[in-house]
């Protein structure tokens, strides 16, 4: 009985497409997966699609990069309505913002004599949500860096000479429209962000769980994690947050272990919030 609920498509920043990712949790046996792809949608529907007919369940969901006291919050939503117009447009934005940034990225890069384009980085993404780790792509394979790490590292993290922020949401507008949609608004990965300070007043907002089951959680930082989510009525989520083979977090689909217990509250909550049926839970 395992599930990953935190995997990354082409319709982000992901190596594998949703058809493929179905395929490898199939060969898994995973019983559930969610694809999570920053401020894209796309990825859901070809998924669903895709485990038609199998046992697998695909759970409708997204990963929203906020921003909050200038430091990265990235919130999860699950079991939204992928039609909601509201969201749509919000993450509409955000992508247009994105196709921004990497366009003055590749302007700072030029000027610093790494020549690429945005054009470059664009077919990195395909149709995917636009990201600094297509920049990396990019540079890689310009011969301007060895690999995507050194990208990041050199060039494209805070303080580093192509770095350049864009549009985020706030967190308490990320929650809202998840909630808007119909979703659970969980906090992503608190061990990579420090993020955890926040969980009371992003609870104010209606943030209604916590990702406790991650790969850079330490088991330690994990039971931390299940405690505060135990003490503050939150629900627990977990998964590999995997790029694909090559992507930024190369880790295997279904590698990080999620307690049956905790994935089947979260069908509770669905249920008792209607939000059952959309995908098959049992397909046939
Ligand atoms: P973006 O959404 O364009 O801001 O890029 C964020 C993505 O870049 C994250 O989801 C990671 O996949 C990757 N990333 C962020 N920081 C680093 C880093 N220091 N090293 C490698 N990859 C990173
Ligand atoms: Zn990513
Ligand atoms: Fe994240
Ligand atoms: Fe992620």
């Amino acid at each position: 009985m395992a599930v990953d609920l935190h995997i990354h498509s082409t319709m982000s920043d992901g190596t594998l497409t949703p058809d493929q990712i179905v395929r490898v949790a199939q060969q898994k046996n995973l019983t559930a997966i969610a694809i999570t792809d920053h401020d894209a949608l796309a990825g859901v529907a070809p998924a669903i699609q895709a485990a038609e007919g199998s046992t697998l369940q695909v759970l409708p969901a997204v990963e929203i990069s906020t921003e909050y006291h200038s430091a990265e919050v990235h919130i999860l939503g699950y079991f939204i309505d992928t039609q909601a117009p509201n969201l749509l447009e919000k993450l509409k934005k955000i992508r247009a913002a994105r196709r921004d940034r990497a366009r003055r990225i590749a302007q700072k890069l030029t000027d610093l004599g790494l020549a690429i384009t945005y054009e470059q980085i664009a077919a990195e993404a395909g149709e995917g949500s636009i990201g600094r780790p297509h920049v990396a792509a990019t540079l890689v394979k310009a011969g301007y860096v060895q690999t995507s790490q050194e990208a990041f590292s050199r060039y494209l993290i805070p303080g580093r000479p192509a770095y350049v922020p864009r549009y985020r949401l706030k967190p308490s507008a990320a929650i809202q429209e998840i909630i808007q949609a119909g979703g659970l608004a969980v906090l992503a990965h608190p061990g990579i962000d420090n993020a955890q300070q926040y969980v009371d007043e992003l609870m104010q907002y209606g943030l209604g769980g916590l990702e406790a089951y991650h790969t850079n959680h330490s088991p330690a930082r994990t039971r931390q994690f299940l405690q505060l989510a135990q003490r503050l009525g939150l629900l627990i989520t977990g998964g590999t947050d995997s790029h694909g083979p090559g992507g930024t977090m190369p880790v295997e689909i279904g590698s990080v272990a999620v307690p049956d217990k905790c994935f089947q509250r979260l069908l509770q909550w669905a249920e008792q919030h209607g939000r059952v049926g959309l995908p098959p839970r049992t397909a046939k």
